[in-house]
C-alpha cells in the first residue's frame, strides 16, 4: 500500500513533542537557561540548531526538580 510506506518514513518536522511548550517554574534558574537553550535549539538560523537536542530540553525540563524552588 502506497499510504503504508508513506507513514514508515521518519516525520521529525512533524514530531509533536518539539512543539510543546514546557512550563519552567517561575525564579528556577536552570530552567530559566534551559527554556533559552530551547529557544535557540529550535531557531533554525541560529548557529545551535538541533532540534534532537530540543526534544532532549523540553524532557530535562519536565523532570527538573524543585524541592526549594517551588512557590509555597
Ligand atoms: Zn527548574
Amino acid at each position: 500500500m502506497a499510504l503504508e510506506r508513506t507513514l514508515r518514513e521518519p516525520i521529525h518536522l512533524l514530531d509533536p513533542e518539539l512543539y510543546v511548550e514546557p512550563e519552567p517554574t517561575p525564579g528556577c534558574d536552570i530552567c530559566g537557561a534551559l527554556v533559552r537553550q530551547l529557544r535557540e535549539a529550535r531557531n533554525q538560523e541560529g548557529p545551535n540548531y538541533d532540534l534532537t537536542k530540543a526534544s532532549d530540553i523540553v524532557v530535562e525540563i519536565g523532570r527538573h526538580p524543585h524541592e526549594d524552588g517551588e512557590p509555597k
